[in-house]
Parts: structure tokens; C-alpha cells; sequence
């Protein structure tokens, strides 16, 4: 189980989430993966080369998400320096692979528009598996061949995912990020530009606390509410 909190001001609608994300490396697609935190499976992540969690504040100048990726030393088999060297190559690598699995899906869609037989198919799914975030099976779409086999409803499908993605990376776009070791005192950005550790390293203002004692950053009103989400 995991919490994920909402805050929502019934004033003006402004949203803010915090997740509790946590990463780590998976060296199978090659980048790094964020997760909930379930308490039953705590040992997830165990054999990566680095994870840590993912600190989410608000900017109320910039009006974005502030992500700080942080570790621990003992979380990373690397130096300090070699993790944060990690995370900056890592990080942006994420929005990278985003990209190209819309572009796997995108062709996808275009073979089976095009009437490609499935061999083709098939083995394009095969080549590009890592790209096939959602594990897409196309035997079970085969699978209803026998009471005709529905392209359209693959196509469909393909199409969520495209969506699901797409917002991914658009919540991506939406972020300043910057990293952090739990045993210094500073933020870096993705340059290597040092920053205190309470301030967007976008503008320099400090981060605005997102609370029930605060009022809305956006409209100024006392009119915030917080539910909380468990996630299984
Ligand atoms: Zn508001
Ligand atoms: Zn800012």
C-alpha cells in the first residue's frame, strides 16, 4: 500500500500531488524507473545500481513541480560524484525513450493500418520489445481471429497507450528537476549548478510549502483541501 496526497484549492482549482515516488535503474530498458513505494514490496529496486526517492515542491513563481531526485551514498554502488554524473546522463534519457516508444507505437500502428502480414508484425513488436512499455500481446489479439480478428479494436488499443505516454512526457515537460545527495547540504540541477537547497534552481525563489496552514498559491484564498489516495 502507498499514499499519494492531493491537494486541491476549491477556489481556483489549482492541483498539486504528492506521490512519494522512488526510483531506481532498470538496466533492462536501460533508464530510470520511478515506483510507488508498496510496504509490501520493500525490496524492490534492491539490486540496482542506484535508487533513492523522487521529492516533489511547488514554485510558486515558476508555477511548476520542482522534482529533487535524491540518494543516499550507501543507495548507489557509485561515488557521489559519479551519481550525481549517473543521474544527469540518466534523467533526461527517460524523456528520450518516452519519444521513441510513441515512435514504436506510431509505426506499429502504420503496419497494421497497412495490412502488413502479422510475421511482420510480429517481429517488429519482437525487435522494439523494449520500447513495448505495456506489454502489448499481440497473440492475444490473435487469438480472437477465429471470431474475426478485429484490427481496429489492436489500433484502438494502441492508441491508449500512445495517450497514456504522451501525458508521461508531458508531465515530463512540466518539471524542473534537480538532484540531491542526502549528505550535502545543496541541490544540482542537471548541469551541475549548485543551488540552496529551499530554492527553485529554475528562478531562485524559495520553494512555496504546499499546506492546509497556507493559503492557494495561485488565487491567495485559505480554500485548500487535501484527500489522501491509498494505492495498492
Ligand atoms: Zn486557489
Ligand atoms: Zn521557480
Amino acid at each position: 500500500m502507498a499514499q499519494v496526497f492531493n491537494y486541491h484549492c476549491r477556489s481556483c482549482d489549482f492541483y498539486f500531488t504528492i506521490h512519494n515516488y522512488r526510483f531506481c535503474f532498470d538496466d533492462k530498458m536501460d533508464c530510470i524507473e520511478e515506483y510507488m513505494a508498496l510496504f509490501t514490496d520493500s525490496d524492490y529496486g534492491n539490486d540496482s545500481l542506484i535508487k533513492g526517492r523522487v521529492i516533489e515542491k511547488y514554485c510558486s513563481s515558476c508555477q511548476k513541480t520542482v522534482r529533487i531526485y535524491q540518494f543516499t551514498p550507501d543507495s548507489s554502488i557509485y561515488t557521489t560524484d559519479a551519481s550525481f554524473d549517473f543521474l544527469k546522463f540518466y534523467i533526461p534519457k527517460k524523456h528520450d525513450f518516452l519519444l521513441e516508444s510513441i515512435d514504436f507505437h506510431k509505426e506499429l500502428i502504420e503496419l497494421i493500418e497497412n495490412n502488413e502480414n502479422l510475421k511482420k508484425i510480429s517481429s517488429f513488436i519482437e525487435d522494439n520489445h523494449v520500447y513495448n512499455i505495456y506489454e502489448l500481446n499481440l497473440n492475444h489479439y490473435l487469438n480472437t481471429k477465429r471470431s474475426g480478428f478485429n484490427s481496429n479494436q489492436l489500433i484502438k488499443d494502441i492508441g491508449l497507450y500512445l495517450d497514456a505516454i504522451n501525458d508521461n512526457l508531458d508531465r515530463f515537460d512540466d518539471f524542473i528537476i534537480c538532484m540531491n545527495s542526502t549528505e550535502d547540504n545543496y541541490n544540482l540541477d542537471l548541469e551541475g549548478k549548485m543551488f540552496d537547497m529551499d530554492v527553485c534552481p529554475e528562478c531562485g525563489e524559495e520553494f512555496y510549502p504546499i499546506s492546509l496552514k497556507n493559503p492557494c498559491p495561485i488565487c491567495g484564498k485559505n480554500t485548500m483541501e487535501r484527500s489522501r489516495e491509498m494505492i495498492d
